[in-house]
């Protein structure tokens, strides 16, 4: 257990990988703060199941990765429940498809906020404790859409190269205080993002279902198949552990291949 006495703060952890990223390193021994929408009920309840299936403490918070203020207010909260926050998972993310003459201004800045600046608020309120602790392991959810992009995804891919740029500056702030900053750059992972994007793409591209899942989707990862969540969370822990600690601005590829092309 690599984590055990620390915390984590996970955002978008009530779905799809951010929650896998949260319940591997609770797995871990990490006292964790899930974050994220959704109904109350069910957002108690994987809170609640995280500390049964792993003997952790588990808390929620509801910060609106909109909003600077909350996000501050949700590291100062998760510092104060547990102590600190020793992992920081910037995970948080929403997906708009759209040509550009199109694509709605209020979707442009909602897609920046949450995907892009919600990390540097995030990680502008969690270093100066893992400053002052001396450890500190920062990890955002980029993509492949980070090196790469594709058409109609004009804020995504925007955002998620913004993504990788922000870790490679904050990693040379930290370098010397025992921090690492990286990036995880999944391709196609099966979650409720890729799934409800499909049907603005069969509009966008005149297809069917059946042909947005593998002449788009999977058209573009050459193992054919689609990344777990799990794979994703793997990394996670991995970046967490001493092993890694020599691993800092790195951008990492876990796509099947997308990327190579
Ligand atoms: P998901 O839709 O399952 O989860 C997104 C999470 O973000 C949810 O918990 C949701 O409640 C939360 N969220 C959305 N808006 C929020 C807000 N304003 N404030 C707080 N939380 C908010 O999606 P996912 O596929 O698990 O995506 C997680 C991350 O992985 C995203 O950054 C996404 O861009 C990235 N990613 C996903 C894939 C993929 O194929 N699924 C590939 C590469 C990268």
């Amino acid at each position: 257990m690599i984590l055990k006495s620390k915390s984590a703060l996970v955002t978008g952890s009530t779905s799809g990988i951010g929650l896998a990223i949260a319940r591997a390193l609770a797995a871990e021994g990490a006292n964790v703060t899930i974050n994220g929408f959704g109904k109350a009920e069910d957002i108690e309840a994987e809170r609640k199941k995280i500390e049964a299936d792993f003997g952790v403490k588990a808390a929620y918070s509801a910060a609106d990765m909109t909003k600077p203020e909350e996000i501050a207010d949700m590291v100062a909260e998760a510092e104060a429940t547990f102590g600190s926050v020793d992992v920081l998972v910037n995970n948080a993310g929403v997906q708009f498809v759209s040509p550009v003459e199109d694509f709605p201004v209020e979707k442009w800045n909602q897609i920046i906020a949450i995907n892009l600046s919600s990390a540097f608020h995030g990680m502008r309120a969690a270093v100066p404790g893992m400053k002052k602790r001396g450890w500190g392991r920062i990890i955002s959810t980029a993509s492949a859409h980070s090196l790469v992009a594709s058409p109609f995804k004009s804020a995504y891919v925007a955002a998620k190269h913004g993504i990788a740029g922000l870790t490679k500056t904050i990693a040379l702030e930290t370098a010397t205080n025992g921090i690492t900053v990286n990036c995880i750059s999944p391709g196609y992972v099966w979650t409720p993002l890729v799934e409800n994007q499909i049907p603005d793409t069969m509009k966008a591209r005149g297809m069917t279902r059946e042909q947005v899942m593998n002449d788009v989707l999977l058209a573009s990862q050459p193992t054919k198949e689609f990344v777990t969540v799990d794979e994703v969370a793997a990394i996670a822990v991995f970046l967490c552990s001493d092993a890694a600690k020599q691993i800092t601005g790195a951008n990492l590829s876990v796509d099947g291949g997308w990327t190579a092309a």
